[in-house]
């Protein structure tokens, strides 16, 4: 059997970083990844409109100076193509790719407690033993199979979001339908609409929206960002979210209703994610809440010209922010075009796609292709889909059965040497992902060094440690308004899932904080063999 230090699961930035570091810290270290290319989420989301809603100048490595102050991003928001592009440049520039073995899924993980050590199998056959496994699978990888019933008779062409055909696909003339209006359907629809002879949006659930203002990079922000980089990262790590967003630390319910609506709109203008950070209360008191709440309806009103379209648009039931909020170029609008059809699932659910559309409880509806936009089995999914197994062989399964458990999101007890980078429990998914990832990758690499100056060959979180932190990260969810909303962080989006907030929302710059204490400490709440 091959015997590497280090096994990486998955080549996104979160895989491709941990390599680098790894090679830097002299260690042999092989990555298998599923897709037949590197990039984890870029590679695999190619729905028209797909695009990150993290500002580009933030949302890219800060590992490497000369990375950073080379590469030129061309928007505001980059689109799916140019972080793919983004990435590969990034693996030639740090000649990555001669340990990525792409095609490959890995099956199982296995701890073998006499060697201490894990051994790897994959769905091409290979078996190889490493000292440590890191799993960089990704919190959005593994995407929902849609299970309608009729699916496998439709005679048209179907397709998944997060799976979408690499020569894109032409809807013109076509009658479409699109299930679903999370974030990727919100920035796909606009596009499909314009192209589409008629467009079906099937709404369960409709969601939060605030306009990108999408624009050309403005080259005297990327020349003043570049020029400090160093501080203008620093920052972003200490924030709460992993960007630095203009924060008030005001109640929404301490000003005057003309001054609150005053702050909504400039927010509003200014587009993107700092909507939520308008007031300090807005994601923990629902009176603070509803006031955003309301604004928003208030736009979508005044976006939307059919009262009964706009009504159906507008969501009532979680507060604001509570899932994803999305960010979009032209959504409400969109449903003013005479070829867009907005059908309630909730009134009419799917009965059934038949062999030429969609029979929903009232009627059928006549489609030429049909676009799931439904989502991803988040932040656990990637993970269990990997038979892991620890001490006296445990399933890692069995452990989460009722939910995720880790010590910081990082590692799991009764699993040594095993990370988990973006891990239930750390910020993840409610931060700027490249910047969690860049910690959590440092940490690692920094935990293996302390291995290695203290002779010790495994490193091991305690079972009560991760008790504590596994309150620690449920209480401070349930200090705010996250737990209320049916959400994919609660996993109310995967039938028979526990529900649970599975992210930790005590921020970026707060958690980094508690992972550096512990590593200076000695590493408190681990067992080091
Ligand atoms: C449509 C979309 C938009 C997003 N927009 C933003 C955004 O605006 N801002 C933000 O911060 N984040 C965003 N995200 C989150 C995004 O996932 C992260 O920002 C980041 O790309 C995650 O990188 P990663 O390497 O951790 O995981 P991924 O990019 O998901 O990569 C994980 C890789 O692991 C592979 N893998 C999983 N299991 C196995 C296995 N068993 N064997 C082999 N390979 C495996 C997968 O194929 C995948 O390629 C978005 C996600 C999606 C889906």
């Amino acid at each position: 059997m091959r015997q590497l230090d280090a096994v990486v699961v998955g080549a996104g930035f979160a895989g491709l970083y941990m390599l680098h570091r790894l090679r830097g810290l002299g260690l042999s270290a092989r990555v298998f990844e599923a897709g037949d290319g590197i990039g984890g989420t870029w590679y695999w989301n190619r729905y028209p409109g797909a695009r990150c809603d993290v500002e580009s100048m933030d949302y890219s490595y800060s590992f490497s100076e000369a990375l950073q102050q080379e590469w030129q991003w061309t928007e505001r928001y980059a689109a799916q193509p140019e972080i793919l592009k983004y990435i590969n440049h990034v693996a030639d520039r740090f000649d990555l790719r001669r340990d990525v073995q792409c095609s490959t899924r890995v099956t199982s993980a296995v701890f073998d407690e006499a060697a201490g050590r894990w051994t790897i199998e994959t769905d091409r056959g290979d078996q190889v033993s490493a000292r440590f496994c890191v799993m960089a699978t990704g919190c959005l990888s593994s995407a929902q199979a849609p299970t309608f019933p009729g699916l496998e008779g439709f005679q048209g062409r179907w397709y998944h979001t997060g799976r979408w055909p690499h020569e894109g696909v032409d809807f013109t003339g076509q009658r479409v339908g699109v299930i679903g209006t999370g974030s990727s359907a919100i920035q796909s629809i606009p596009i499909i609409a314009a192209q589409a002879a008629h467009l079906y949006v099937f709404q369960r659930t409709p969601n939060y929206s605030i306009p990108a203002h999408n624009a050309p990079l403005d080259r005297d922000f990327e020349r003043r960002v570049k020029a400090e980089y160093g501080e203008f990262r620093r920052q972003a790590r200490e924030s709460r979210v992993g960007f630095v967003m203009e924060r008030n630390d005001v109640s929404a319910l301490a000003v005057p209703r003309e001054q609150r609506e005053g702050e909504y709109e400039k927010r509003w203008s200014r587009g993107g994610l700092g909507f939520s950070a308008t007031f300090a209360d807005l994601l923990t008191s629902q009176e603070a809440n509803d006031t955003a709440a309301e604004f928003f309806r208030a736009k979508i009103r005044s976006l939307v010209r059919d009262p009964a379209v706009a009504d159906l648009l507008t969501p009532r039931d979680y507060p604001l922010g509570t899932k994803r909020l999305c960010v979009d170029t032209n959504y409400y609008a969109t449903f003013n075009r005479d070829n867009v059809t907005l059908i309630d699932l909730r009134k009419t659910p799917i009965e059934a796609i038949s062999p030429h559309g969609l029979r929903t409880s009232e009627r059928e509806y006549a489609v030429d292709s049909l676009v799931f936009a439904i989502g991803f089995d988040a932040m656990t999914g990637a993970l269990l889909g990997i038979d892991i197994r620890g001490r006296a062989g445990q399933p890692l399964r069995d452990k989460w059965a009722a939910g995720p458990r880790t010590y910081l999101g990082l590692t799991v007890a009764g699993f040594p040497n095993l990370f988990m980078i973006t891990g239930p429990g750390s910020p993840s998914v409610l931060s700027n992902m490249i910047v969690s990832i860049e910690q959590h990758v440092d940490w690692i690499a920094g935990c293996m060094t302390y291995l290695r100056e203290h002779g010790q060959a495994t490193i091991e979180a305690e079972a009560g440690a991760e008790e504590t932190w596994v309150t620690h990260v449920n209480e401070v969810g349930h200090l705010t308004l996250y737990p209320r909303a049916n959400s994919w962080y609660m996993g109310a989006n995967v039938p028979g899932k526990p529900r649970i907030f599975m992210p930790y929302i005590g921020g970026v710059g707060t958690y980094r904080q508690i992972c550096d204490e512990v590593a200076a400490k000695g590493y408190t709440g681990f067992t080091l063999q």
